[in-house]
């Protein structure tokens, strides 16, 4: 797993590099910095010599310098190295969602994928900025500084070093509790955000029940929760703080008292007195860092191995090696002995034998639940047989590929799903090459063109969240003006128009009309009135295909088809 962690540092080996030698350098600065001092006050200052001082200051202000610019070094690429691997990760993850089949969006919720995406990646940032480089910094720094100060004076610097486990303790506790008082702080301030989206997209029905004093109260409950909640993880922090400060001044008291001991003793020079207080504040970083780590290793772990998991999960439906592709189809379809299942509990489809030809305009109808859709769906190979075979000019579908299948189908469903964004975009999805001629083009044969016109800005009319500032009508139109610019020869119409009133229905239908001439059409519908045109008529059970014929034919025969029409018309 950790191996597998550390590819992802490959593509910013050059980073890695400037970054981890800066931070090394950075960490002999320091740890050279005591050792200065103290040549500083025992060699130098008793020599009286002022130009030698000044000189070594000016050096000294120099290597400040340098050391302020490594500083900076260390902390912006180091957080550069950690957002370019998050971003990495966060790209591939996306493009791995995206190839998935449907069967895996079946069973995963998307809060699950939002999770991965954002929880997981800013855990392995952190940890990709912060693992490496700081422990081996961390680490080099305490057995560096130890090495000296234990050469300058065995006692103080076993005394010295005693604090570390203390501080160790102090500094993993107050970070396990930080952590608490944060994620409770996060879950309050969720809470918070739901209380403020649900009574603003429902500010309607608020104001209708005249409830907004209600809403107020409940909101200042929940912000009164989050108030307090923060102030409990800001309390936390100043405590683990002060602490920490706390114990260090501690430590140096007892150094200095001590090692004035020593120096009176003539053992310690008044130099490796100072330094030695020094010391004891270069000790406090490592220490903070390691059981920071401690904290984050964890986690950045746990996130990395969900990331691996999920990228890990292949696309059930995939090319094979030798798949054809097949820029054009006339679009005969048949189905031979095909059998499916979405799960092993539930047989769906059995043995379905089906035959259309290029051309023909296809209903399909039956009781919801009879594997319509399901018929449909296997067309564009959105989910593969479990028997039998689905050939499409006499051409196995499993043998094309995937993408030269699907750019030939069209489907229209009764959600129509459109993108935030303007009406030209929406339009253009259908075809994203597509010129602007084109486009224009689509929208005159959906009849949206005097709509589009109508309107201030035209086609660059946003259209809201989803489309929310279109009429069913109208988000059924554009959806249609995307399949003449897409212009596949085969067509599957899912209760394109079963969401409409009869009136609506009946003037988008003219357009689907015109938008099957010249296609291989599917259609579902539940209203019999809109499949009087169709080549053909299958009536779909869960036995199977049961009826199969012309409209009129089957109107004739004393089948389900026939009772479906006299209740549709009779009985009104
Ligand atoms: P229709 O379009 O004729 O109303 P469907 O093809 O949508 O019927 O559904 C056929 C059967 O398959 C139903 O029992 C339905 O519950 C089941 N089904 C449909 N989609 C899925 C799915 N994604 N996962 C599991 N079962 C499904
Ligand atoms: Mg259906």
């Amino acid at each position: 797993m950790l191996k597998k962690f550390f590819s992802f540092y490959k593509p910013h080996k050059r980073l890695f590099i400037i970054d981890f030698s800066s931070a090394v350098f950075v960490a002999i600065l320091e740890l050279a910095f005591p050792v200065a001092v103290q040549w500083f006050i025992d060699d130098l200052l008793p020599t009286g010599d002022w130009n030698m001082i000044v000189t070594i200051s000016i050096l000294l202000l120099f290597i400040y310098i340098l050391s302020t610019f490594l500083n900076y070094v260390v902390s912006y690429l180091g957080h550069k190295l950690g957002i370019n691997i998050e971003t990495d990760m966060r790209q591939q993850l996306f493009s791995h969602v995206q190839r998935q089949s449907f069967r895996f969006f079946d069973n995963t919720k998307t809060g699950h994928i939002m999770s991965r995406i954002t929880n997981d990646l800013f855990d392995i940032g952190e940890l990709a900025h912060h693992g490496p480089e700081d422990v081996f910094i961390a680490i080099m720094t305490l057995i560096g500084a130890f090495a000296i100060m234990y050469n300058i004076n065995p006692e103080l610097a076993l005394i010295a070093i005693v604090m570390v486990p203390f501080l160790a303790i102090v500094a993993t506790y107050g970070n396990i509790m930080m952590n608490k008082a944060w994620k409770n702080m996060f879950g309050k301030i969720a809470e918070v955000n739901a209380r403020v989206e649900d009574s603003v997209s429902g500010v309607r029905v608020v104001q209708s029940f005249t409830n907004e004093n209600f809403e107020i109260a409940r909101f200042k409950e929940d912000n009164g929760q989050f108030r307090t909640a923060k102030l409990v993880a800001y309390k936390v922090m100043a405590g683990t703080h002060s602490s920490i400060y706390m114990l260090t001044r501690l430590v140096t008291l007892v150094v200095l008292v001590v090692g004035s001991w020593f120096t009176f003793k003539g053992t310690l020079s008044n130099g490796e007195l100072v330094s030695f207080i020094l010391y004891v504040n270069v000790l406090i970083k490592p220490v903070d860092k390691i059981t920071a780590l401690l904290e984050l290793y964890p986690k950045g772990m746990a996130g990395f191995k969900r990331f691996s998991d999920l990228m890990e999960q292949e696309p059930e439906i995939k090319d094979h090696l030798d798949a054809i592709n097949v820029p054009h189809l006339n679009g005969d379809i048949t189905f031979e002995d095909v059998s499916f299942r979405y799960d092993e509990h539930k047989s769906v489809l059995e043995d379905i034998n089906l035959s259309i030809k290029a051309g023909e305009t296809v209903a399909f109808v039956g009781p919801s639940g009879a594997g319509k859709t399901t018929i449909c769906s296997l067309i564009p190979r959105f989910y593969d047989v479990i028997e039998g075979a689905i050939t499409i000019d006499g051409l196995n579908i499993q043998d094309v590929t995937t993408r030269s299948l699907r750019d030939q189908i069209g489907i229209v469903q009764q959600d129509i799903f459109l993108f935030t964004g303007t009406i030209r975009e929406n339009i253009a999805y259908g075809k994203l090459d597509a010129s602007e001629e084109d486009i224009l083009d689509a929208a005159r044969k959906a009849h949206l063109e005097d709509f589009i016109t109508s309107l201030p800005e035209g086609y660059d009319t946003q259209i809201g969240e989803r489309g929310l500032k279109l009429s069913g009508g109208q988000k059924q139109r554009l959806a249609i003006a995307r399949m003449f610019l897409k212009n596949p020869p085969i067509l599957i119409l899912d209760e394109a128009t079963s969401a409409l009133d009869t009136e609506t229905e009946r003037i988008i239908q003219r357009s689907l009309m015109e938008l099957a001439e010249n296609r291989t059409t599917l259609i579902i519908a539940h209203r019999l009135a809109t499949i009087r045109n169709a080549d053909r008529v299958l009536v779909v059970t869960e036995d199977g295909i049961v009826e199969d014929g012309t409209y009129s034919e089957l109107v004739l025969q004393d089948g389900i088809f026939a009772r479906l029409h006299n209740i549709q018309f009779q009985e009104v």
